[in-house]
C-alpha cells in the first residue's frame, strides 16, 4: 500500500477581522482564526480517511484544501506526489485535478436547477471538450437511478436521489480520489444507509480513496479504515477505526464517543463532555484541549503537546500512556 494523498504541516489561517471596526478604532489588531494548525497524515490508495470532530473543527477547511478550493497558508498537499499549490507543470496538474472530485453536504445547493441531469452530470467532461456519448446515462445507472433520467431536472428528484446524481457527476472525469463533506447528513436517516453503501460498493468497484469528512461516528464507524480526529483545527489522535473505537487514546476523543449515542459493545466510563469549544481566534494555548481535559497537568497549558506513535495510533497529548 502507497499513500495517495500526503498532508504535511498543513495550516490554514482566515483573517475575520471586521473592516468598519478596524476603520473606527485605530490600530486594532486583525482577528486572524487559526482553521487548520500544523496538520500531517497521509491517505492509504483505495482505502477510506475519515476526518472527525465537532463543527469549527477545520475539517472542511482541509476538505476544500485537499481539492485546490482553499490555498493553504502553510505546508503541503501532495496528491500522487503533485504539490498542486507549487507544482509548475501545468499538465501534471491538470492530471491531478481530473483525479479528485468533491461531494458536498446538500445536494440541494450544488446542482444548478435549470440544468437537466444530463448536463449536470456530464459538465466536469464537456467543459473540456471531452466525449460524453452515454455518459450521463451509464453513470445513473451505476448509482441505482435509470438511464431516462437524465432527460429531467434536478427538482424532481428526492433528497437521496439528488445525492445519487451528485455522486455521478463526481465520478464523471474517472477520478481516483473523492473528497465527501457529510455526504448524508442532510438526508433522512432512512436513506442515508443506502447512500453510504452506494458510496462503499461504487469505492471497491472502481477502486476509489475516499477522505471521508463527517461529525457523525456512527457514519464513520461504517465507512471508514482510518480515522484523524479534530480538535480545534489540530490533529489530536489518528488510528486505524476498530483500535479508535475499542480504545480511544486522547481524552477528546474519548469525550467524544462518550457524548455519540451508544452502538453495541461501546459504552465505556468516560465523562461527557464539558465546556464549549474556545474561540478559535485565541485558542488556549499549550494543549488547546486543556480548559476542557479532565486530566490536565500544569505542563498542559505551557507545552503543545507533538504527535507521537504509540503502537499503530499516532496521539498528541501530553499523558497518552
Ligand atoms: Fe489533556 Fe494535557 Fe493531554 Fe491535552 S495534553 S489532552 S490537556 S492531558
Ligand atoms: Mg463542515
Amino acid at each position: 500500500m502507497s499513500a495517495i494523498i500526503r498532508i504535511e504541516h498543513l495550516t490554514r489561517v482566515f483573517d475575520v477581522s471586521k473592516p468598519w471596526l478596524n476603520r473606527v478604532i485605530e490600530r486594532l489588531p486583525k482577528a486572524l482564526l487559526t482553521a487548520v494548525s500544523d496538520v500531517s497524515f497521509e491517505i492509504e490508495e483505495n482505502s477510506v480517511y475519515a476526518l472527525v470532530g465537532e463543527s469549527g473543527s477545520g475539517k472542511s477547511t482541509i476538505g476544500k484544501i485537499v481539492v485546490g478550493l482553499v490555498p493553504p497558508s502553510d505546508g503541503h498537499v501532495k496528491i500522487e506526489g503533485v504539490d498542486l499549490a507549487t507544482e509548475t507543470d501545468r499538465d501534471k496538474v491538470e492530471a491531478v485535478r481530473a483525479d479528485i472530485q468533491m461531494i458536498f453536504q446538500d445536494p440541494y445547493a450544488s446542482l444548478n436547477p435549470r440544468w437537466r441531469v444530463r448536463e449536470v452530470i456530464n459538465e466536469p467532461v464537456s467543459a473540456k471538450g471531452g466525449d460524453v456519448t452515454g455518459l450521463a446515462e451509464k453513470l445513473l445507472e451505476q448509482v441505482g437511478l435509470s438511464a431516462k433520467d437524465a432527460a429531467k431536472y434536478p427538482h424532481e428528484f428526492s433528497g437521496g436521489q439528488r445525492q445519487r446524481i451528485c455522486i455521478a457527476r463526481a465520478l464523471a472525469s474517472g477520478p481516483k480520489i473523492i473528497v465527501c463533506d457529510e455526504p448524508t447528513s442532510a438526508l433522512d436517516v432512512s436513506v442515508q444507509a443506502q447512500v453510504l453503501n452506494l458510496m462503499s460498493d461504487l469505492r471497491k468497484e472502481l477502486g476509489l480513496t475516499y477522505l471521508f469528512i463527517s461529525h457523525d461516528l456512527t457514519v464513520v464507524q461504517h465507512m471508514a479504515d482510518k480515522i484523524g480526529v479534530l480538535y480545534l483545527g489540530r490533529l489530536v489522535e489518528e488510528a486505524p477505526r476498530d483500535r479508535l473505537f475499542d480504545a480511544p487514546k486522547h481524552p477528546y476523543t474519548q469525550m467524544l464517543f462518550a457524548a455519540a449515542p451508544r452502538m453495541d459493545g461501546f459504552g465505556r466510563e468516560v465523562e461527557p463532555p464539558k465546556g464549549e469549544i474556545p474561540d478559535a481566534i485565541n485558542p488556549p494555548t499549550g494543549c488547546a484541549f486543556h480548559p476542557r481535559c479532565p486530566i490536565a497537568v500544569d505542563r498542559c497549558s505551557k507545552e503543545r503537546p507533538e504527535m507521537r506513535k504509540i503502537g499503530d495510533t499516532r496521539v498528541a497529548c501530553h499523558l497518552a500512556e
